[in-house]
């Protein structure tokens, strides 16, 4: 997940001068931060953030096949077109391929670009408060929509917010207005993300690591309810174009 990635690119690159700039779209091609200290590699959602010390920041995105690889200074990397950026030090690496978004701004003006997101469920200012604020702002939405919002809350996708609902028995049909705990659900929505942060693999809400057994309803249609036995169902939810699949049981969720 995206907070690993960052997690990565911080461990190799904070702290260090940067000796390797080398940015393969055609905007910033020119763009050179050698001789710059980067002083954190953040996630924001699913944007990652590298921030100098010169008050630069390079945001980037993966959309849907973009990875980053960290890998020793030393080694020479092969010519590849799908290389869109290498940013580099005396000891590491990292090399971003396929990224969705390359871009190089001040980082002041990052609100600009990633500051409609809401709270970051696992990002250092996390504010649980401003979350439910959020979500209540609107009332009569279904919360199976608005818990995908992420300019609501960041960093919760359909298999987190699917489970979430399912384990505090709430529908995604049910309006916002008509939780009453919603704080509950947000503070489980952490509690999730937290313990998955580390973990490779799939997304484990059960507990259970074995295959078929990680999920209570996501991915599970037409199966039994690992609660009541209902069959668990299956819909699409979300205006044109932002169409999701759910998963729910009819039985546990109101
Ligand atoms: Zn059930």
């Amino acid at each position: 997940m995206v907070w690993r990635t960052a997690r990565r690119l911080d461990e190799a690159l904070a702290g260090r001068v940067l000796t390797r700039c080398d940015v393969r779209v055609p905007r910033f091609a020119t763009a050179n931060l050698t001789g710059q200290t980067v002083t954190e590699a953040i996630s924001r959602g699913k944007h990652l953030l590298i921030r100098t010390d010169a008050g630069v920041t390079v945001h980037t995105h993966l959309r849907m096949d973009g990875s980053w690889r960290v890998r020793p200074a030393s080694e020479r990397v092969p010519g590849n077109h799908r290389i869109r950026l290498i940013l580099g030090n005396d000891t590491w690496q990292a090399i971003g391929y396929l990224l969705g978004i390359v871009e190089i701004l001040p980082t002041a003006a990052e609100s600009a670009t990633v500051g409609h997101l809401g709270p970051d469920l696992l990002g250092p200012d996390w504010d649980p408060a401003e979350a439910e604020r959020r979500l209540r702002a609107g009332p009569s939405r279904p919360v199976g929509e608005a818990l995908l919002d992420q300019r609501n809350l960041a960093g919760v996708g359909n298999i987190y917010g699917t489970e979430m609902m399912f384990l505090r028995g709430v529908s995604p049909w049910r309006p916002v207005g008509a939780v009453d705990d919603l704080n509950a659900l947000v503070d489980l929505g952490k509690r999730l993300l937290e313990a998955n942060k580390e973990r490779d693999g799939p997304i484990v809400t059960t507990g259970s690591t074995r295959r078929g057994e990680q999920t209570w309803v996501y991915g599970r249609a037409g199966q039994p309810c690992r609660r009541c036995g209902s069959t668990i169902e299956r819909a699409e939810q979300g205006g044109p174009g932002e169409e999701r699949v759910r998963y729910w049981c009819r039985h546990c969720q109101t």
